[in-house]
């Protein structure tokens, strides 16, 4: 199965990866697939443990866009003035993040929006057809469903900016329709009652949404099961061992384990694990996001709702509704009540009946590791056999498929 040009290894040859959230799992089954003994090795003591555990759940293969724009530093006064946003910068301003923000600020121009987003656009459609061919060989229950997905503005204003962003994104693939509020409200009826302003809304109707840590679960049950893998939890990562140009062992809290190939696919931790001269290394900074999981109301939505004023997202993952917003440039894990409070009133100011807003949700915080530009680094990273496949920001699992394939392609071995 082993294409030629594979960095001298035989046809039992051995893999590390590095990491079990969804980017690690997607490696490790497709290098599987071609043939590798695959072992993937975590600090946590399951898989989705990260970032990938309590995500917005989207998987928007053809209407992605790059975080910097010239756009994003306009509406940074008002967003940042607007509380119920979420938006926090502040954490930008500290020293150690200096060299992220200086870069990132270099990427806020229209230019480095349309070269990023074409980039991101052009990883996401080569994800679709590989999560998709994945999917149909390795049937798996994640609540996975097509429902399309509504963005609905605030203000004209807002929406025909959203309409020119989509033209630019079709010419790469994929539909989208401009809706007015009254067909929006009509095609999403969860949306009736609601006392949030929404002048329009960017129909897509071919997004898809899914439980992505019940994906993850059942990634790591086909690789041990399937596809002969392994997965070794609780095991930190210290360090990469070399010898003659060449990866040799990771060095682990559980002692040295060796292999033929390397992946390291430890999201925002990625950078500590590779080795100075590497030639895709990027700065990665967790930009933290929130979701609240409630039972499902009398009135769920079927399609998944974003609102693009209030920057949070809502969906229904069979009889849960999710509710995922704010970033901020903190690493704090613990969710505040005031937070809670926030987000459930926006989502129920949007849905009034979508979810059982009167219970506790299950509330969680996690990290999307975020590069500059918003592309992964995905490649080589320094030695032969050592790959890294990290960076994903707030698409991870959008990326993750389109991501493995572009290792294997640089590892030699796509099929
Ligand atoms: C609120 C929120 C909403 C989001 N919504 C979406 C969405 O709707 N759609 C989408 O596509 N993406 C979304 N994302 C982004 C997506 O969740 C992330 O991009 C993705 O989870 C990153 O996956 P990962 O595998 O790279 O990292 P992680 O899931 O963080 O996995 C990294 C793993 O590496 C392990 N690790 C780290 N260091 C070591 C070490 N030294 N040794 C051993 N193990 C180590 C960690 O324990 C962890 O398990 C969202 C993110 C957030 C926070």
């Amino acid at each position: 199965m082993r294409a030629a040009g594979t960095p001298a290894m035989g046809p039992d040859a051995s893999a590390i990866v590095v990491g079990s959230g969804i980017v690690g799992l997607a490696t490790a089954c497709r290098l599987a697939e071609t043939g590798f003994r695959v072992t993937v090795l975590d600090a946590g003591g399951g898989p989705a443990e990260g970032s990938s555990r309590g995500n917005a759940g989207q998987l928007l293969f053809d209407r992605v866009s790059a975080m910097g724009s010239a756009g994003f530093l306009r509406s940074l006064p008002a967003s940042m003035a607007d509380r119920s946003q979420g938006l926090d910068i502040w954490g930008l301003g500290l020293p150690g993040r200096w060299p992220w923000s200086i870069r990132f600020l270099s990427q806020c121009t229209g230019a480095a929006w349309r070269r990023n987003t074409a980039a991101m656009l052009e990883l996401a459609h080569l994800s679709k057809a590989s999560f998709h061919g994945f999917i149909e060989r390795h049937p798996l229950a994640f609540d996975w469903r097509c429902p399309g997905k509504l963005i609905v503005h605030p203000t004209e204003e807002a929406l025909a900016a959203a309409a020119r962003t989509a033209e630019f994104q079709a010419r790469f693939g994929g539909r989208h329709v401009v809706l007015s509020s009254e067909e929006a409200r009509a095609r999403e009826p969860a949306l009736q009652g609601g006392t949030r302003p929404i002048a329009g809304a960017i129909h897509l109707p071919d997004a898809e949404v899914g439980d992505c840590r019940a994906f993850c679960e059942g990634l790591a049950g086909i690789l041990r099961e399937r596809l002969g893998g392994r997965l070794q939890f609780g095991t930190r990562v210290e360090r990469v061992r070399h010898a003659g140009g060449r990866a040799v062992a990771v060095e682990t809290s559980q002692g040295e384990i060796g292999a033929d190939l390397f992946v390291i696919a430890t999201g925002r931790a990625a950078g500590t694990l590779l080795p100075r001269g590497a030639v895709v290394r990027k700065p990665i900074v967790g930009v933290r996001g929130v979701s609240l999981t409630y039972p499902a109301g009398d009135v769920a939505p079927d399609l998944s709702v974003t609102d693009a004023g209030g920057k949070f997202v809502v969906m229904r993952m069979g009889d849960r509704v999710r509710v995922s917003g704010f970033a901020s440039f903190t690493e704090r894990l613990e969710v505040a009540p005031e937070e809670i409070a926030l987000l459930r009133a926006k989502a129920q100011a949007l849905m009034p009946e979508a979810a059982r807003y009167d219970e506790a949700p299950e509330a969680w915080a996690g990290l999307r590791p975020q590069t500059p530009d918003d592309l992964p680094m995905i490649g080589r990273a320094g030695f032969e056999n050592l790959f890294v496949n990290a960076g994903h920001g707030s698409l991870g699992w959008t990326f993750a498929f389109g991501s493995a394939e572009r290792l294997l392609d640089a590892a030699g071995l796509a099929q």
